[in-house]
């Protein structure tokens, strides 16, 4: 076995710096370099074809360089943290619809396109607040994600198993098929979309939309009157992101374009560093600087202009239109306060980024019952507060990032058709953080909606 820091990475694709993170502080990653089957995993990976291809993630880049100039919105969604068996026709097709309806009823509210983009086909790997667990005085590895490790508390799902990687790739592999194939192949046509639009708002919780729902039936039909391309419309650009938390992984995955001579990562189309892995001098924000994908990065309520500056020098230096988008996550109670320096100082550095509001990561509490929850309102409340300090600097809105599933699990409280916390015990499933069911997720782009309209 050769010693970590000696293994030689075979196949992986060579350029100069791409190595450079190996030698700079690596947070939230597993013990696993040493592990006898680490480098027939790695070997393995980098031998595979890449999950997505160069030229998508340039026209990516191109699309969210429209977002940075406000005449597009971004709507990113998926779970927490994808499971293996959560790889089925009905959860991928459900996950994928909810989120073209949401785009549909948002397209409507903001007159702009929307790119759509899943949380899905790489959203494998979870940071963790503690490498160790502890029940009944028996301390084992936290789960990590199932690129990692297994969720079941035993020492044999538990221990780090980097063969696992393969399966996430696969997995990925399926996954993106699945979606390409929905979103090519008709699954998209507009007129469908409103339809299952319709079924939601049959549900007499949700009268209060019928007005906005109403308005854009009659655009749909406006346009099928005026003989609008509706086979154009049958098929919608889907694009797959995730954090690329897991550098064996994302390193093992990155392709040199043949056209441009420049490194791809291939996991996904776009990529994001979380809020635990930001730090300037830390591996992660140095891999991401050197591969050509559209990046983001999570910022918390504890981040400081000085930093966001920072960070637009190391991974947008060129200023590149597209390139970086801030993913905003205050919290609720933080974002009228804590957004509006950051803002300003982007704005007055003359940067041009895609900003982002993520509700859900800054609104988690702990449910009487023990479950970790979210409440809607207050995620309504944090977007709320996102296009309010945008409103009054006079920046772009630019989209709206949330955790969700088209599933009809029992996650966060609230909504009009209401969850309380006396039905997490049947019907929560998230491994890690909670989701949006289908029916709150439609109900809050239906809300971000309304407030886009009434400001126009
Ligand atoms: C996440 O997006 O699931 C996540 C862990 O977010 P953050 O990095 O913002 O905490
Ligand atoms: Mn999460």
């Amino acid at each position: 076995m050769t010693a970590p820091g000696e293994i030689l990475h075979v196949g992986a694709a060579d350029y100069p710096g791409l190595d450079e993170w190996r030698s700079l502080p690596l947070s939230q990653q597993p013990d696993w370099r040493g592990h006898e089957d680490f480098d027939s995993a790695y070997a393995e990976l980098s031998a595979h074809p890449p999950l997505v291809f160069a030229g998508e993630v340039d026209k990516l880049k191109r699309r969210l360089a429209k977002v940075a100039n406000g005449e597009a919105f971004l709507l990113q969604g998926g779970d927490c943290a994808e499971t293996f068996d959560g790889v089925t026709a009905d959860k991928i097709s459900a996950k994928v619809k909810t989120i073209l309806q949401m785009a549909v009823v948002l397209t409507y509210g903001a007159s702009l396109p929307v790119v759509k983009m899943g949380r899905m086909a790489g959203q494998y790997a979870k940071p963790r607040s503690s490498d160790v667990e502890t029940r009944d005085g028996v301390t084992l590895p936290t789960f990590r994600g199932e690129i990692v490790n297994g969720f079941d508390f035993t020492e044999e799902s538990r221990v780090p198993d980097p063969k696992r990687m393969v399966k996430a790739y696969h997995k990925s592999a399926a996954t993106l098929n699945l979606v390409r194939a929905f979103t090519e192949g008709g699954f998209a046509d507009l007129r469908a979309v409103q339809q299952w639009n319709k079924g939601f708002m049959q549900n007499p919780a949700h009268a209060r939309y019928e007005r906005l729902a109403g308005e854009i039936d009659r655009a749909v039909r406006f346009m099928e009157a005026c003989g609008a391309d509706f086979e154009g419309l049958k098929r919608t650009e889907f694009y797959a992101a995730h954090e690329a938390l897991l550098l064996d992984y994302e390193r093992a995955l990155t392709r040199i374009d043949s056209r441009t001579g420049k490194p791809y990562v291939t996991s996904g189309h776009f990529v994001w560093i979380g809020e635990r892995t930001r730090e300037l001098d830390g591996a992660h924000m140095d891999y991401l600087s050197r591969v050509q994908n559209p990046v983001g990065v999570k910022l918390g309520p504890t981040t400081t202009p000085e930093t966001v500056l920072e960070i637009i020098e190391k991974l947008d230096p060129e200023r590149e239109p597209g390139r970086l988008t801030f993913i905003v996550r205050m919290g609720a109670a933080n974002v009228r306060e804590k957004l509006p320096p950051l803002v300003r100082a982007v704005r007055d550095a003359g940067a041009k980024v895609v900003w982002v509001t993520d509700p859900m990561h800054g609104n988690t509490i702990t449910a009487d019952n023990g479950y970790k929850t979210r409440r809607f309102d207050d995620i309504l409340d944090e977007v709320r507060g996102f296009f309010e300090v945008h409103r009054s600097l006079g920046t772009y809105p630019g989209g709206l990032h949330v955790e969700m599933t088209g599933d009809d699990v029992a996650e966060c409280l609230g909504g009009s058709d209401v969850i309380d916390e006396s039905a997490f015990d049947q019907r929560y499933e998230s491994l890690v953080d909670p989701r949006l069911n289908h029916k709150q997720s439609l109900e809050l782009a239906f809300l971000v909606a309304e407030s886009l309209t009434t400001v126009k």
